[in-house]
């Protein structure tokens, strides 16, 4: 089944909750996961982070020794993963195989191997079909690459954030050394460059905005300054009362 066979409807169904979905996709760095936790306490909403079910699926592939040319192995390696996220009050819990990894997924290791694992198409397909799953009946800010083009096509909301490179590779370098990651400006500035490059020309869901997306350059704007433009796009599309 193609991953775009599938348009899930926001709209109710019968008796069954709406599920209302604000898409939020942009590069690495742009303040997505930041934004979407502020966005979501401020219109109670919860947030669903599908980097973080990639970044389990590229664990599970390096801990099984998988080399990341064999795309049959890894197939078969995310095939067999069990990932699931514990959408908390506090964000995301990531599961692998019933172990919290929301630490181990953040690793270097893992960072620089997600692009590979995430181009893989049956990955994707396996995801897209959980993140479908978690956000049914909910009302999510659902964070990633691909959500306002493939994985909710039919989102309320779809914001695509973007900042330059550097203004990216600054909020990265600041955010490993505040968790206290060791970390390198000019080598994080190489990894968003080379992460950027990657996830924009796959050929499976490449990273774009989608064409009905509001799009925020976040290089110049406070955090405050980004959740306030978005919140009123909210309670006008959405109807969320203050
Ligand atoms: O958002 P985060 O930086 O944690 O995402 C890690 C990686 O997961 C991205 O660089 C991208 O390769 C992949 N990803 C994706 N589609 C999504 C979310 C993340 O391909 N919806």
């Amino acid at each position: 089944m193609s991953e775009t066979s599938v348009r899930p409807s926001t709209l109710g169904d019968g008796d069954a909750p709406r599920t209302r979905v604000i898409a939020l996709d942009g590069p690495a760095g742009t303040g997505k996961s930041t934004v979407s936790k502020a966005l979501a306490d401020r219109v109670g909403a919860r947030v669903l982070d599908t980097g973080a079910m990639y970044r389990a699926a590229t664990l599970a592939v390096l801990n099984a020794g998988v080399s990341l040319q064999d795309t049959p192995s890894i197939e078969d390696v995310v095939g067999r993963a069990d990932i699931r996220l514990d959408i908390t009050d506090d964000g995301c819990v990531t599961y692998l195989d019933g172990v919290d990894v929301s630490v181990a997924i953040r690793t270097d290791r893992v960072t620089n191997a997600v692009s590979a694992v995430s181009a893989v198409p049956a990955v994707r397909t396996k995801l897209v079909a959980v993140q479908r799953r978690e956000a049914q009946g909910a009302f999510v800010v659902v964070e990633g690459r691909d959500i306002g083009t493939v994985v909710f096509p039919d989102a309320d909301l779809k914001v695509f954030l973007t900042a330059t490179p550097e203004a990216r590779a600054t909020r990265r370098h600041k955010q490993n050394l505040a968790a206290g990651r060791p970390s390198d400006y000019d080598d994080v500035l190489v990894s968003v460059n080379r992460r950027d490059h990657l996830d924009s020309t796959r050929a499976v869901s490449p990273l774009r905005p989608a064409d009905d997306a509001v799009i925020v350059d976040t290089s110049d704007l406070t955090l405050d300054q980004v959740i306030d433009s978005l919140d009123g796009l909210v309670r006008d599309r959405i109807g969320v009362q203050s």
